[in-house]
């Protein structure tokens, strides 16, 4: 991971460096906690409490980034922009339905920011796209033993086109931010370069037997991610290939069919009537 140093260190210095805000680059940025205390409920335990919790857990890098982050963006701007739309969902196999909460909607400012970031690797976005990922709660239940991110693979030739994989940066943001690992079992053996500009039934029969399995899922909670969802197309195709039961196994008839619990999250939700 060459290109790892670089960014991570302008993600720092945005962090805990740099004290305006990431968007407007006008008013001073907003610690996290004081944006998350707007949205506590009254009887949420009080931060104090959380603290100690976290330090008994060992949760270190939590704690620090709570307390001593400056925070990604003023108040102003993050109440500017509608944080985790209603999730949406997808069918993945008869009676089954993947559900997908994005973190934002894809729009000003985040549209702008994912498109410098995907096509011009213009890594001066990457603390609000952070910002973005940060507003998806960690889904009830998971932590790292039980559950791994699987985030949307790209093929070899998109990798060569482009030089790095956006998906995958953003992934291992999300796996800090949720302290989950990510899993990275799936490849993607599509030979189509981009799903742009293909209408749905094309990007659909593309998308058809786009991801194989290279290993078995070490854990049952699989939480797919991709930067931007429309459709879900991507994320449908994923998860499909991802809920077959194994059936190369002789055990595989006793197990139930649906034995993998999916979710699905995105950076921003797209609309398909642009
Ligand atoms: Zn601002």
């Amino acid at each position: 991971m060459r290109r790892l140093a670089p960014y991570q260190t302008g993600l720092w210095l945005a962090e805990y460096v740099d004290i305006r805000c990431q968007l407007c680059r006008v008013y001073r940025s907003t610690a996290p906690s004081q944006l998350l205390s707007s949205h506590l409920s009254p009887d949420a335990p009080p931060i104090a409490d959380s603290m100690l919790t976290d330090i008994y857990r060992g949760k270190v890098a939590r704690y620090i980034h709570r307390h001593l982050s400056r925070g990604l963006l003023c108040a102003h701007c993050h109440h500017g922009i509608t944080w985790l739309p209603k999730p949406f969902r997808v069918d993945i196999a008869a009676g089954s339905a993947l559900g997908i909460q994005a973190s934002t909607f894809y729009d000003y400012p985040i549209r702008q920011a994912i498109r410098a970031f995907k096509h011009d690797e213009d890594m001066s976005k990457l603390p609000l796209l952070l910002h973005a990922i940060r507003q998806l709660p960690r889904p009830h239940g998971c932590h790292h033993d039980n559950a791994v991110i699987v985030a949307m693979p790209t093929t070899p030739q998109r990798l060569v086109k482009r030089g790095f994989d956006p998906v995958s940066i953003l992934a291992v943001q999300l796996s800090k931010h949720w302290q989950i690992p990510l899993w990275q079992g799936v490849r993607r053996i599509d030979h189509t370069v981009s799903q742009q500009g293909l209408t749905r039934a094309e990007r659909l029969s593309n998308l058809n037997n786009a991801f194989v399995l290279t290993e078995t899922p070490p854990v049952k909670r699989l939480l797919l991610f991709d930067d931007v969802a429309t459709t879900g197309a991507s994320l449908q195709a994923l998860g499909r290939a991802l809920y077959k039961p194994a059936t190369n196994t002789a055990s595989a008839s006793s197990l139930p069919t649906n034995r993998y619990h999916l979710s699905a999250y995105a950076l921003a939700h797209g609309s398909q009537y642009r």
